[in-house]
């Protein structure tokens, strides 16, 4: 089923561009469109969230029904996955100190494929209408391993109607790659070729975290994982395929010329299934240093309103002043935007490539039943 945004829906009834567009500028600042007959049963979202955990490292979170009070009018639909690695509670490590996220103990994480199970039986306990306001994802596989594809068509067979991609799932990742228990996932393990070609086959959105570079590298050093993602990425031109954070971690601190990087991705037409989200408040930290930061951002996304996602990284909110912090913190990006640019980024992108994947992927789901 093609579900088609509200704004969309009225837009295209009322006809010439030039008027939808006019809609979604009085949209965008929140002015009622004059002339308008549709009648409103629900109020217009503000914006969709591509990046959400609805658990955390220890595979607790959040209640789903809970977190759509949380969502409440404001956000209306949502990219939703857990964490696909436990972190074990190891007691020669930390004793009766039971840690909760990987950076407060030295013991390893592990895949927990049963946060697929998990997010999909919370998906199937809501009405039809409520989840037609998620995009579940699927996280529980191991990229270094061959059999990783594996586990994603089964949990297609499994829970089908269910996934609409796979993600966000980690190869680069400051402090966390290490402490993986078994072989270390790298951008150029065919085991990851095979995931990314049955995305692309399968229609399924890929939520991909790589980070941009090491997080203390050497003055001079070429930030190889750039390399490699993009020869990865050329390999896989039929995957859509975005890049969680725009590569920005914690310490890892965007290349000289992060934003020219970025747009030499966004202007090559063999990176044209690319795209960016600029998730996590630890991106909005880079992004919005300083005005100059601001406006570089702001022009980047008006030339390519099309490419880039608002998402939030929030893991297992419990308020939605806390859930909405990222969205806040972006305001003065917001205002910078074109009204089109700022419509896509927070809502029109997400429908385009959610509402695609939908399609495909019960498109195939049905084609290869169980
Ligand atoms: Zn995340």
């Amino acid at each position: 089923m093609k579900r088609t945004g509200w704004y969309e829906r009225r837009a295209r009834r009322s006809g010439p561009p030039g008027k939808a567009l006019g809609l979604w500028v009085a949209l965008a600042v929140g002015a009622p469109a004059s002339g308008a007959t549709q009648p409103r049963t629900a109020p217009s979202p503000e914006v969709h969230d591509s990046h959400f955990h609805l658990t955390n490292y220890v595979q607790q979170g959040t209640d789903i029904h809970d977190f759509l009070k949380i969502m409440g009018t404001k956000v209306g639909r949502v990219a939703l996955f857990g964490i696909p690695l436990q972190q074990t509670w190891a007691y020669g490590n930390t004793g009766d100190f039971a840690p909760t996220y990987y950076l407060q103990t030295d013991a390893p994480l592990y895949y927990y494929s049963f946060t697929d199970a998990f997010i999909a039986m919370a998906y199937r306990s809501l009405t039809k209408e409520e989840q037609a306001r998620f995009d579940p994802m699927i996280t529980g596989f191991n990229p270094a391993d061959m059999y990783a594809v594996d586990h994603i068509k089964r949990v297609l067979q499994t829970f089908p109607g269910v996934f609409s991609g796979i993600g966000e799932f980690t190869i680069h990742k400051e402090f966390v790659s290490a402490k993986v228990a078994g072989e270390i996932a790298s951008l150029t393990n065919p085991a990851l070729d095979r995931v990314l070609d049955f995305a692309g086959e399968a229609g399924l959105v890929v939520i991909l975290h790589n980070d941009v570079n090491m997080p203390f590298p050497k003055p001079g050093q070429d930030p190889y994982p750039v390399v490699q993602l993009a020869q990865l990425l050329k390999r896989h031109t039929k995957t859509t395929v975005i890049w969680a954070h725009c590569g920005l971690g914690r310490i890892v601190r965007p290349v000289e010329d992060q934003v020219g990087m970025v747009r030499r991705a966004l202007a090559n037409p063999e990176l044209a299934h690319v795209y960016f989200d600029i998730s996590w408040d630890e991106t909005a930290k880079y992004l919005m240093a300083s005005p100059e930061t601001v406006q570089a951002t702001a022009d980047l996304i008006n030339r390519y309103p099309d490419r880039i996602l608002f998402g939030t990284d929030e893991v297992a909110p419990t308020a939605q002043a806390k859930y909405l912090k990222v969205y806040d913190l972006y305001a003065p990006l917001f205002a910078k935007l074109t009204a089109e640019a700022s419509e896509n980024v927070r809502k029109g992108n997400y429908e385009r490539l959610f509402d695609e994947a939908r399609r495909r992927v019960r498109a195939w789901e049905k084609a290869n039943p169980k």
